[in-house]
């Protein structure tokens, strides 16, 4: 079984201002070495459950935040940009299934932390057909043009009940709470390990027993 994660930053733990995830910023480096450990845990549940391959892809900004050195050996890292599928980097018919890890809320969502739709600056929102979508409807899109499911989100709980409305009862892990675009309640880095873990093993297990959501594929 083999696993893409398609990774992102704003929904990473504890991640709650652009400082944070800005290339440059002190606070930046604190949370590259979080959003690495994020991405461990599920690696972790994956493997716990049937996965024997796991790729990475390091979406946010020009896709250098995860620390490879501290990656869990198990898994590979595509890192830099730009590159072909940018976040789904990794993506072809081989691929079992994608977790979203570190995903936020589309543009203009009450209570999500640093919503956004690709570019604060100069994109207002993405529709796919009818469907206001975000982020994570675009790049389901893409993994469903290969006719690859995605299986788990994580993230805050706006994230999470945006990318479960549009593709269905994926595994979620929610590891904040937002209050609003700045603010959230957040759940410790040993808290959201396992969360992320068991969400990710839960996901591939349901996976393996074909108990998952249809890859997202578009009409056009
Ligand atoms: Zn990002």
């Amino acid at each position: 079984m083999k696993i893409l994660i398609a990774t992102d930053m704003e929904g990473i733990t504890g991640v709650t201002t652009w400082d944070q995830v800005t290339p440059g910023h002190p606070e930046y480096a604190r949370f590259r070495k979080q959003m690495t450990e994020d991405v461990n845990a599920a690696i972790r549940g994956a493997y716990q459950a049937s996965a024997d391959e796991v790729i990475v892809a390091d979406g946010h900004w020009n896709g250098s935040n995860i620390l490879i050195e501290q990656l869990d050996a198990r898994g590979r890292l595509n890192t830099g940009s730009p590159s072909p599928f940018s976040m789904m980097q990794g993506i072809d018919e081989s691929v079992d299934a994608v977790m979203f890890i570190g995903y936020h809320a589309r543009n203009g969502s009450p209570n999500a932390i640093l919503d956004h739709t690709w570019s604060s600056r100069t994109v207002a929102n993405v529709w796919l057909n009818d469907i206001l979508t975000g982020e994570y409807g675009l790049n389901a899109a893409v993994a469903g043009h290969f006719g690859v499911p995605v299986i788990m989100v994580s993230g805050d709980q706006t994230a999470c009940a945006q990318v479960t409305e549009l593709l269905g009862e994926v595994e979620t892990a929610v590891v904040k709470q937002a209050s609003g675009r700045f603010a959230a309640e957040c759940l410790s880095p040993e808290g959201t390990r396992d969360t992320i873990c068991v969400s990710a093993e839960r996901a591939v297990a349901r996976l393996a027993e074909g108990d998952v959501p249809d890859p997202f594929v578009l009409i056009l």
